[in-house]
């Protein structure tokens, strides 16, 4: 294949998680400009219906999804109206994910529960749902699963998170061990500090602010846009032989962690 339709989507239609904003609505962007027909997802019908509406403005095509990824009943629905629709899903990226911060002698069960479910059952359910119909359709497929530095290492406050990130590594791992046979390929993206919703607050903490500049080879914070090379590169055929794998896009920080 030419190097240059090694990063042509086109034809190829994308269910983006979580991409009312943030790092989906940006990796759903870059998906959209190498040619993919993208599926937007979040809870928010009107955040989604705002999101959906700047692209198809820029030219680009687009749909919506509302339904909550942490919830069996509601990922089979809308699968089935995926199916009704006649939409296959050619690339899946799980970016949909929560967090917040509390010591773990003072979480619940609840709070852990939703973290794991919304981070990383979510991933399975959505895997498994895109996986046996990439199968039965045999043109194979593109998993990306959204992993975090705390795929890779702990910080105090987030253990869900961290269980769920580290999860997502291992899940990610699997899939690929399962599906390589069918031609689809699983590979997860670790970004580091990023600034979206999910990080305002610690943004605008200032000694949050100097370690994440102070730690970060680029020395900044990272941008969604960052994410867009990673993700078209792991949807598009320039990936065909990669498998299993997390890229970290974290200006450099796990390497000095
Ligand atoms: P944001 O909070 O900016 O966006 C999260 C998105 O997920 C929103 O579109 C939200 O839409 C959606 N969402 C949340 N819960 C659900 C749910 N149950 N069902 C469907 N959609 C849901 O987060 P980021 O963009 O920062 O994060 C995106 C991913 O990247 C997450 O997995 C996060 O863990 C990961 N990540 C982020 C980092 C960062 O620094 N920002 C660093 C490392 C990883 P709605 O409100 O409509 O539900």
């Amino acid at each position: 294949m030419n190097a240059r339709d090694l990063f042509d989507l086109s034809g190829k239609t994308a269910l983006i998680t979580g991409s009312s904003g943030g790092l989906g609505l940006a990796m759903a962007r870059g998906l959209a400009e190498a040619g993919a027909a993208v599926i937007l997802n979040g809870r928010d019908a009107s955040k989604l219906d705002a999101a959906a509406q700047a692209l198809i403005a820029a030219g680009h095509k687009v749909t919506t999804a509302v339904f909550d990824v942490s919830n069996e009943a509601a990922v089979m629905a809308a699968f089935d109206g995926f199916d009704r629709a006649g939409t296959a899903i050619d690339i899946l990226i799980n970016n949909a994910g929560i967090q917040f911060r509390k010591p773990m002698v003072d979480l619940a069960a609840e709070d852990w529960r939703r973290v794991i479910e919304t981070n990383l059952t979510s991933a399975f359910l959505i895997g498994r749902e895109s996986a046996r119909r990439m199968i039965a359709r045999g043109r194979g497929g593109k998993i990306i699963n959204i992993g975090s530095l705390t795929s890779e290492v702990a910080r105090a406050t987030v253990a869900p998170y961290t269980a769920a990130k580290g999860g997502i590594k291992q899940l990610t791992r699997s899939m690929a061990a399962e599906w390589a046979a069918h031609g689809i390929q699983a590979n997860a993206i670790g970004p580091g500090y990023i600034v979206t919703d999910m990080n305002t607050a610690l943004v605008e903490d200032a000694r949050f602010d100097a370690w994440v500049r102070g730690r970060t080879p680029s020395g900044r914070w990272g941008t969604p846009d960052d994410l867009i090379g990673a993700a078209v590169f792991l949807a598009s055929p320039a990936s065909t032989y990669v498998n299993g794998q997390i890229i970290y896009v974290d200006g450099g920080m796990l390497a000095v962690l």
